[in-house]
This record gives structure tokens, sequence and C-alpha cells, in this order.
């Protein structure tokens, strides 16, 4: 949100590589001259350790404030114990309804493809994320997908405004509804009624598992891919395994009031503080959110800038093939908006 000294943004430097990575897009965002008051914010397991809450009050506050937040990755306990995911609350909370995740091959960048360029939309509020689980007998367990009419309908269509608003050609709704057949089947007939709203964008449907096998055949027949999300989440993963992996696709969850940009990655615990991890993620996903804020020339100035590093490929960080710290890397990037 911008204030008259400039703009007041929530930052959740997360777990694992996520201050590290985080830190290095502030240093960015700097450097590219945008006057950035970082309103920092604990959640997840920093925030349980100092006030035994992993969503403190003042977070939400924060956000509600400012309207716009910058997030590291939150470690997530696998199985039964520990907290509830602080991200699906988050989504939830504040109804970031639109998970966008924008998949390209950057310059210099060696992948399985090149010249891919689609984006991921995925629903970022319900399905199988509904936190609905229950044991009915001993040894059987349920857990509930709930996809609603209102919230299939909005995603359809932040796909395909989207669409047009980006000059993209197609949206695919990706599904199960042979097997899912009332609730995959309802997402469907959503994106269908809203498909017959945009004649001039083309829309095609694809049953999940055909849609990973053709996304690592032939990626580059997608444009916009519309997910529930579950499907969301996995086909996000494999699209950034076509471009060079987690390390350098960015992210923003979006809704009709608040963002929270985010990098598609995790905590990646192995490679936790230790100066290794790639802040591409994190520093493109500032970019979204500088074109968010209006910010377009500075976002510009940085994408160009970290696709320069990328081409020169001098000085990448190990998972990009390279032998660069975090910091040598964020460095070099901050060294070309200088000029
Ligand atoms: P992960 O994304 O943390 O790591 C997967 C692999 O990719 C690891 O080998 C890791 O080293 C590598 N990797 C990820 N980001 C990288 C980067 N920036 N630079 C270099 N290598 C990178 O996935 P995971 O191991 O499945 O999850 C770890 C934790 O992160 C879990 O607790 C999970 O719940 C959480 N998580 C959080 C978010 C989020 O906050 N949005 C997203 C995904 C996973």
């Amino acid at each position: 949100m911008r204030g008259q000294r400039g703009y007041r943004v929530t930052l959740i430097p997360g777990d694992g590589i996520g201050p590290e990575v985080v830190e290095a897009a502030t240093a960015v965002v700097a450097a590219a001259g945008v006057g950035i008051a970082w309103d920092r914010q604990m959640a997840g397991a920093a925030a349980v350790e100092t006030g035994g809450n992993p969503i403190p009050d003042e977070l939400i506050h924060s956000i509600r404030r400012n309207r716009v937040a910058l997030k590291g990755p939150l470690a997530t306990r696998v199985g039964r114990t520990g907290f509830r995911s602080v991200n699906v609350a988050l989504r939830k909370t504040f109804d970031l309804y639109a998970n966008l995740r924008p998949i390209r091959n950057l310059p210099g960048i060696e992948s399985a493809f090149q010249g891919v360029n689609l984006v991921v939309v995925r629903e970022n509020t319900e399905d199988l994320y509904s936190g609905i689980e229950h044991q009915i007998a001993p040894g059987v367990v349920e857990s509930v997908k709930v996809i609603t009419a209102k919230a299939s309908r909005r995603i359809a269509k932040f796909a395909f405004e989207y669409a047009v608003g980006h000059k993209r050609r197609k949206v695919t709704a990706i599904h199960k509804a042979n097997i899912m057949k009332l609730s995959d089947g309802l997402f469907l007939s959503c994106a269908q009624q809203i498909a017959r709203l945009y004649p001039k964008i083309e829309y095609q449907e694809m049953i999940v598992d055909n849609a990973c096998m053709q996304l690592v055949l032939r990626p580059r027949q997608f444009d916009v891919l519309l997910l529930e999300n579950l499907y969301g989440d996995i086909v996000s993963d494999l699209c950034a395994g076509l471009v060079g992996g987690l390390g350098v696709v960015p992210g923003a969850n979006l809704g009709s009031r608040y963002a929270i940009f985010e990098a598609v990655h995790g905590t990646a615990p192995d490679i936790a503080g230790k100066n290794l991890a790639n802040p591409t993620a994190a520093i493109l996903s500032t970019v979204l959110m500088l074109r968010h804020l209006g910010e377009n020339a500075a976002a510009t100035r940085i994408q160009t800038a970290v696709e320069e590093v990328m081409e020169e490929g001098t000085c990448l960080t190990r998972d990009l093939g390279g032998r660069s710290s975090t910091t040598q890397f964020t460095e070099a990037i901050i060294a070309k908006l200088s000029i």
C-alpha cells in the first residue's frame, strides 16, 4: 500500500532458506530504487517459539493494513502432529483465491525444454485443502474435497481475464471429472460457462494424468492452465521442473483486496543456512509484486538484470549448475542495476 513516503509492505521472512532469499529480494528492490518500508512479521514455527501462535494477530493486522505482503516459505509438518498449514490459513483468511505462477525459460538456464511460456492459475481456497478429515472407523479415514460453483466460476473468470489482459490465446481446464464426476464435474461446468463469455480465447479441457504427460512431452502447446487446488499444487512443481527447477519460478496469491507474493518453492531444509539457495524465485516474485503496485519500470529493470546475469552464466547458484552463493548471485544482480 502506498503512503506519503513510499510503500509499506508486510514482510514474512519464513523458515529454512526463507530469510536468505527474502533478504536477497529486498536488497534487489532497494537497489532498483523503490522505497518500501518493510513491516517485518513472524509466522509459523518462529512465531510459535516466541508467542505460541503460528499466525499472530500482529501479522493479520499488518497484512490488513498494508494489503500487500512478501513471504518466504513456511514449514508445515507432515502427518498428524503440529499446526495446520499457515500458508493455507493465510490464503483463506485473506480470500487469496487465485494462485498465479508464470513459468518461463530464463536465458542461459539449461533445461529439458526451451520456449516454454505458460501460466499456472490454481484455485487457492478449497478442494482437498479444506482440512476436513476424519476417521470413521479404525483404519478408515475420510478426507473431504470441497468444490463450490462460486469459487470455480471465480477462478475461471480470473484465468480468462488474465488471458485477455496478458494477450494469451488459450485456457486449458485440467480435471479428473471422469472419476470425480460431481466435484470435478462442477468445476468443469463452471469453467465451460465462463469460457462462453470469452469467445476470442480458445478453451480446452484435459484430464490431469494426460495433461502431466503432455506437459513433459510438448509443453509449448500450453498457454494458461486452469486447475483446482491440489492438481494446481502438483502441476506447478512439474512445470517448474520444465524450466530449471523450483529456484526460478515466482508466484502470487491474489484476492480482490489483498495480495501475498511468494516463490513456488518450500523451505529447502537440505540447503538452509548455507548461503546456497537460489534467490531468483523470490526476486521474480517481487517483480510480480512491483507490477501489482504499478512500479512497472523498476519491475522491468529487475527482470532484465536477472536475465542478464543468467545469460552471462558466470555467477549462478548450484541448483543451476554454477558455484556461486546466494549473496554473490544477489550482488551480481545489484551490480547490473547500478549501471
Ligand atoms: P522444497 O521446495 O523446500 O525443496 C524441494 C527441493 O528443491 C530440495 O532439494 C531443495 O533443496 C530444492 N530447492 C527448493 N528451493 C530452492 C531454491 N530456492 N534454490 C535451490 N534449491 C531449491 O520442497 P519440500 O522439501 O517438499 O518442502 C520442505 C518444506 O517446505 C515443507 O515443510 C513444506 O511444507 C514447505 N513448503 C512451503 C511452501 C510455502 O511456504 N509456500 C511451499 C512448498 C513447501
